[in-house]
């Protein structure tokens, strides 16, 4: 899987990317991700891409031209039209399901806004989708546009070993996960629940599912409207 991004700020993207599961990926050739620096393609001596918002108001707002540029030097390179995600607060909030859909692109777009955000012009000509990381506003989209590329390369086959499997995490279903103990088994006079030490398959899945729905119940009882329950999980909740 390709990742492009178009921003103003390539290093905290190179910077931030190569590490840990995902700077593995990289190493690996599962993943490459570019960082086109939208400076680059400025069409004045000083680099400039900010100017005035028409009608007045307050900050400055990333020109048309050098976007559409950064963007054409990746469509020029791989040969069609990908996906363009614009990074914004007024999109679509992300989620998992979203993070499946676009793990399926061969290359992804994501366009970093920064100041007060882009001419409008531009992102009604290149923009596919539109998307939130979160109900607030933050100076720039290349944290977003991290966050949706980690979880998006989760799901690229061969980014996460055997071992890190993604299949029973939170969002996985419906349901949060389950907490989770390693060594030692006493730590702080609190013990590892004796059901993960018995050996006994059927009961630490039981177990695991139980906490599961208490969890997502306590936290998250918005999730479990999706959940997939028996009528006696229900009652269980209920008491
Ligand atoms: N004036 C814009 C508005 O009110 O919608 C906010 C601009 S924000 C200060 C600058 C840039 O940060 C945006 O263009 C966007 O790329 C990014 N950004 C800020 N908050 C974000 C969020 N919650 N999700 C995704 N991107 C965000």
């Amino acid at each position: 899987m390709n990742f492009h991004v178009l921003t103003l700020f390539p290093d905290m993207i190179r910077d931030g990317m190569n590490t840990s599961i995902i700077g593995r990926a990289m190493a690996g050739g599962f993943l490459d991700i570019e960082a086109v620096n939208i400076r680059d393609y400025a069409f004045n001596k000083h680099q400039k891409v900010d100017d005035y918002p028409y009608g007045g108001g307050a900050g400055m707002l990333m020109q048309a031209e050098p976007v559409y540029l950064a963007y054409e030097s990746v469509e020029k390179k791989i040969g069609y039209q990908p996906r363009v995600i614009y990074l914004t607060p007024q999109g679509k909030v992300f989620n998992q399901e979203m993070a499946k859909d676009f793990a399926e692109e061969k290359d992804l777009v994501f366009l970093c806004g920064h100041y007060e955000g882009i001419d409008e012009r531009v992102l009604e000509e290149i923009v596919t989708d539109y998307v939130s990381i979160g109900d607030y506003v933050l100076t720039g989209g290349e944290l977003p546009a991290m966050v949706m590329m980690d979880s998006i390369s989760r799901m690229v086959p061969g980014v996460l070993t055997n071992q890190e499997s993604g299949e029973t995490e939170s969002f996985s279903g419906s349901l949060l996960e389950y907490p989770q103990y390693s060594r030692p088994e006493i730590w702080h006079e609190k013990k590892v629940p004796p059901v993960l030490l018995s050996g006994h398959h059927a009961n630490v899945e039981a177990w695991r599912r139980e906490q599961s729905i208490y969890r997502t119940a306590r936290w998250r009882p918005d999730l479990l409207k999706k959940a997939d329950l028996s009528n006696k999980e229900w009652n269980q909740i209920r008491q």
